[in-house]
């Protein structure tokens, strides 16, 4: 514990308090939402803070970034890595090598090749789908529409778990149409629960509309700023 408010441990301790306080408002329990430290573009030296401060689910946009940094972490026993960034094709097979989770697959392809890539004794790679919820033109992910095929392909991939959805609502929403998103994206999820018994992971909310996606039925938030300090790339 510090008192040093630009530490990581401070701001670690603050996000988790905000999620205890956004998870009570509306009758949650905290220990359902996972907090995912999102370490893209920060160095190793940060993530070990992080560690040390209790954090173990970090979160990667790039593959090479990545990977450097789950082969520097390997004293961390139980550090998980999850890859949250867009997917090319020719980069499935260091993912599907190095990653514990993937949360944007958004086609089948790449599906299929993760399924392929992953090594056997690895254990199923943890897989959520992503929704481009605002169908906007610069993200990746599917429509609400193509969701039930893609699940029923990947449910089919014995090296692929699915776990889920992910999606990252327009930065520029109104609130209305921040809330009606997040609404969508819950019934996308209970409905796929459904059909899909290993579905337990609603992947949603970032530094910014933490408490609206929690107070949505988020399971899982994607924190980078908050925790780690601005970025300097726009990215
Ligand atoms: C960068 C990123 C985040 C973290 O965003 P912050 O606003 O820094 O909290 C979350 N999810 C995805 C997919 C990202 O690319």
């Amino acid at each position: 514990m510090t008192t040093d408010r630009g530490s990581i441990d401070y701001r670690l301790q603050a996000v988790r308090q905000q999620i205890i306080n956004a998870a009570q408002q509306v009758n949650r329990d905290p220990k359902d939402i996972t907090l995912l430290a999102v370490s893209k573009t920060k160095p190793m030296t940060m993530i070990r803070e992080a560690y040390l401060s209790g954090q173990r689910s970090f979160g990667e946009n790039y593959v090479q970034e990545g990977v450097q940094k789950i082969n520097e972490a390997t004293d961390l026993g139980d550090i998980e890595w999850h890859f949250i960034g867009p997917i090319q094709s020719n980069k499935t097979k260091d993912i599907a090598q190095h990653f514990h989770w993937v949360h944007s697959i958004d086609r089948e392809k790449i599906a299929r090749r993760l399924d392929e890539q992953r090594p056997r004794e690895s254990g199923p790679l943890n897989v959520l789908i992503q929704i481009n919820i605002d169908d906007e033109q610069s993200k990746a992910g599917i429509a609400l529409s193509e969701l039930k095929a893609l699940a029923t392909f990947i449910s089919k991939c014995s090296n692929l778990r699915l776990r889920g959805i992910m999606a990252i609502p327009a930065a520029d929403a109104s609130e209305s149409q921040q809330k009606s998103s997040f609404a969508a994206l819950y019934k996308a999820f209970q409905e796929l629960k459904t059909t899909h018994p290993n579905v337990d992971t609603l992947s949603m909310g970032m530094s910014n509309d933490l408490d609206a996606a929690i107070a949505h039925g988020s399971t899982l938030v994607r924190v980078g700023t908050a925790i780690f300090g601005a970025r300097t790339e726009q990215n």
